[in-house]
This record gives structure tokens, sequence and C-alpha cells, in this order.
């Protein structure tokens, strides 16, 4: 088993349970480690999806309270990182966020694919139906590989995200992924196989074989995640997202402790 870098806790309003919780989950699944990633906090109120920002030292406290629950297992500080490109609201606080806390390391996500447009938020789901899916995917992937470049990031979370509701752009998909895949060589970041997708309309892990095999030939590190809303979602699936992997050509996983890779045979 790996590690589970991609949970949740009740702070970002849509999740259920503790930090603590959550690592008595990964022990009795037999993981070697989790990480603790909640959705970033914002400078201001910004939607109703994540904890607020005078909640921010509560998250510390919780995923400490989780150490000192289970002394004898590794619990790793991260968070999800909502990225923004330059301009946008949101940019120069990442910045600020990483300064306020010791992490292990930081998940990139690309939920906005543009201001007030959550694209992965059932709310908008008649925008892939009634629009031009490619452009929405180019929309996506452009601040996807922005984000990569930004080198903030340790991981980055569920490339392929606007496939969530089953809306794939015809052709080959290769035209989106080959920048970010690139960008990762460059810049040297890891994906994670999140396992959440099979539970979503799509049905499929985020990202696509066909990404994880140019990742692969790419040289580019992976991590399984689960993106865990509750509890019981610690390290869902990972023995099918292992063998997924191997077939693939991986054989080995990465960990983060104070933002240090390490390699970890698969
Ligand atoms: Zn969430
Ligand atoms: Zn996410």
């Amino acid at each position: 088993m790996t590690a589970d870098y991609h949970t949740h806790n009740a702070l970002c309003r849509h999740a259920e349970g503790e930090p603590k919780d959550y690592v008595a989950a990964a022990k009795a699944a037999g993981l070697p480690e989790i990480g603790i990633a909640d959705h970033s906090p914002m400078p201001e109120l910004f939607d109703d999806w994540r904890m607020l920002r005078e909640e921010f030292p509560q998250y510390l406290d919780l995923v400490e309270e989780a150490r000192k629950a289970h002394p004898d297992f590794p619990v790793r500080l991260g968070m999800e990182v909502d990225y923004f490109p330059p301009g946008a609201v949101g940019h120069d606080w990442i910045s600020k966020l990483k300064d306020m806390a010791d992490w292990d390391y930081w998940i990139g996500s690309v939920h906005y694919i543009a201001p007030g447009w959550d694209v992965d938020n059932p709310k908008w789901i008649g925008r892939f139906s009634e629009g031009d899916v490619g452009e929405i995917w180019k929309m996506y992937w452009d601040i996807y590989v922005q984000a990569i470049k930004s080198e903030q990031f340790h991981i980055m979370g569920h490339a392929d995200l606007p496939k969530k509701f089953g809306f794939r752009p015809e052709g080959d998909l290769r035209y989106y992924y080959e920048p970010a895949v690139t960008a990762a060589v460059e810049h040297g970041v890891a994906f994670e196989i999140n396992t959440a997708g099979w539970h979503k309309e799509c049905a499929e892990q985020y990202p696509s074989r066909e990404f994880l095999n140019m990742i692969h030939d790419a040289d580019v590190p992976i991590v399984i995640s689960s993106d865990a809303h509750e509890p019981g979602h610690v390290g869902r699936d990972f023995e099918k997202a292992r063998e997924i992997a191997m077939e693939v050509g991986f054989r080995s996983t990465v960990q983060f402790e104070k933002g240090v890779r390490k390699v970890v045979a698969l």
C-alpha cells in the first residue's frame, strides 16, 4: 500500500470527520503514512467549499491533535491549494499561504477555470452540453500548465478534472495533455492517480491512462490518492490504482516530508 496524501475534513464544509479520524482509517487500511490536505482558505470569503481564513489556525491545531492521537504513525501536513493565474484574485495569496505553516507538501489543483466558474461544480454542468467542450478543456489545461510552471506544488491534483461529468472533447486528447507533461518534466512535479474519479460520472481515475502513459514515458513520478471526503474513503481503490500504475510501467511512488521527496517502491 502507498501513502494517501489527498484527504479532506469537516472544515471545508463538504467533508466529514476530523483529521484524527482519517489517520485512524489510514492505519486500519494498512497505509504506511497519511497526509492531510484540505482545500486552501482564501484571503476573503470566496465560495462555500473551503475553510475560512479565520479557521486556518484551527486546521493546524487539528492536524497537530491527529499527530498526538497517533504518535506511532506518520501524519504529513499538506494542503490542496487552488491555483489562480497572475492577475486573478487569489494569485498573490498563494505565496503568503506558503509562509503560514511548516508544510510537508502541497497539492496544486485547478478548480476555477475562469472567475466564478469552478469546473467540477454541478451548478455549471449545463455549460458542457451547451458550450464547446474543447474550449472548456483548453481553459482548464492552460491554467493547469501555469500551475505546474509556478513551482509552488509538489503534487499536481486530479489532472483531467473537466471530464468529471463525462464530457470529453473529440479527437486526440494528447493535444491537451502534452503541454502539461512537458511542463512537469521541466518543473519537477509529481502527479496523483486520484481514485475518486471512479465514483463520478466519468467513471475513470484522474488522469486517464493515456496521460499516465505519457508521464511514465517522460519519467514523471506519481502518488496514489483517494481525495477522501469521509474517513471511510481513505485508501479507497488503491489496489486497482496500483494495478493500473504497474501496467503502465511505474515501479515506484514518492513520499514527502518537509518538502523533500523520497522514492518508494510500488
Ligand atoms: Zn472537496
Ligand atoms: Zn480538488
